[in-house]
């Protein structure tokens, strides 16, 4: 939906790539943040699960930034805390805010990599975060402007779970509301392809959905994938999350074209997959993207075919109108054309929302963002800086 711009720009020169960091607390599960602070030596092995889900509810509930904060824990504490350990957020280098309220982020995880998420309110309950996952893709969608760029790394669960931090800090969404939040659904739709790096993204889900933390429930969290069909499963089962299919296309020949990945993965492996996906049912349906495509996917008789893919499924088709860029060889469908294809599916008993483009005055809207990120050897890197 959002594919999103992640810039390595040189030009700007990284501070220091060879500088150690410290560990970043906010991107560990509890599990593991227990065992950091027992291995630092920090707390002992007695005392590191209370102390844990204390720093927990600092981290996760409060959002703070630094560890003088935390005010029920030792003086000496914290200082060991400080002396091992970070729990500041990574950079905003860049702000913006569209006339329809959609805002994006510029920001810098680390040296060189920066990251764009994007939050669009009147999306989900109340509003939605679409975040990233992999700076680049190795995937190649035809309709992707930043499917033309080579994966540079996928991101770390901190880095994730950052970009969720960073937009509750501008929303001013600390201490983590119960009701009335304006970050309500975060959707894995930004760049990258999610179940090419589950472990991080599952748990940085872990972190996310947490209830004494930011306590986004699991059925408000969508991942989204092109159809990496050997991982269903697991997104499943290790996730809990809901998902969404970027189909696009009712036949091989097409999707082939489209998502090259259907090479590998063809339409009756991937609607199998789909079909024994965790914990599907009416309440927790698969949302299907279809992006709408002038004279290329977009007859009436591919509304019907797609009808009868989905027969049996528990879905809700979501049609995206194509946003153009540069160089690209597709168009959007006509207006009329888009609703011509809802109502068919409407008709076969799909809902099927056309997802009207957001945040376009600020290159915000899915496909809009022009990405620069490069895949550079960390030799050069070095030899740059
Ligand atoms: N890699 C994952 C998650 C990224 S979201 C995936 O492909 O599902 C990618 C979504 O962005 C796709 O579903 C696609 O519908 C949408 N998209 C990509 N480029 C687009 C464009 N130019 N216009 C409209 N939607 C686009
Ligand atoms: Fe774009 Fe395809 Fe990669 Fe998704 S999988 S980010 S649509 S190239």
């Amino acid at each position: 939906m959002f594919p999103l711009g992640v810039t390595l720009d040189l030009s700007r020169g990284p501070a220091s790539p060879l500088a150690p960091r410290k560990p970043n607390l906010s991107g560990l599960t509890r599990v593991e943040l227990a065992a950091a602070l027992v291995a630092a030596e920090v707390v002992p092995a007695a005392k590191a699960k209370m102390r844990a889900g204390q720093l927990w509810r600092w981290i996760h509930h409060y959002g703070v930034t630094d560890f003088a904060a935390m005010t029920d824990v030792a003086k000496e504490t914290r200082a060991a805390l400080a002396g091992a350990f970070a729990i500041d957020r990574p950079e905003v280098v860049e702000r913006q805010v569209s006339k329809d309220g959609t805002r994006k982020w510029l920001i810098r995880t680390a040296p060189g990599i920066e990251i764009e998420t994007v939050y669009i309110p009147d999306v989900g309950r109340a509003g939605a975060l679409c975040v990233s996952s992999q700076v680049g893709c190795t995937l190649n969608c035809t309709f992707c402007h930043t499917g033309t760029q080579a994966l540079v790394r996928n991101l770390t669960a901190a880095e994730i779970v950052a970009q969720v931090q960073v937009a509750r800090d501008d929303l001013g969404e600390w201490p983590s509301p119960k009701e009335d939040r304006r970050l309500s659904n975060v959707v894995f739709m930004g760049m990258g392809e999610p179940l090419y790096n589950l472990d991080h993204v599952a748990a940085a889900i872990d972190i996310i959905a947490d209830g004494e933390g930011i306590a986004i429930s699991r059925r408000r969290i969508t991942v989204s994938t092109s159809g990496v069909v050997p991982e269903l499963q697991a997104l499943g089962e290790k996730t809990q999350a809901m998902l969404a299919i970027s189909l696009h296309a009712t036949n091989d020949a097409l999707r082939e074209k489209l998502v090259p990945l259907n090479k590998k993965y063809p339409l009756a492996e991937l609607m199998a997959g789909i079909r024994a996906f965790p914990g599907l049912s009416n309440a927790r349906r698969v949302t299907f993207e279809y992006v709408m495509l002038k004279g290329v996917n977009d007859s009436p008789a591919e509304a019907k075919a797609l009808v009868q893919l989905l027969k049996g499924i528990p879905a809700k088709i979501n049609l995206i109108p194509f946003n153009p860029w540069p160089g690209t060889e597709y168009t959007c469908s006509d207006w009329g054309t888009i609703e011509a294809f809802a109502a068919i599916l409407n008709r076969g008993g799909y809902a099927s929302p056309i997802r009207t483009p957001r945040g376009r005055d600020i290159l915000a809207a899915c496909g809009q963002l022009k990405s620069e990120s490069e895949k550079v050897r960390a030799s050069a890197r070095r030899k740059l800086a």
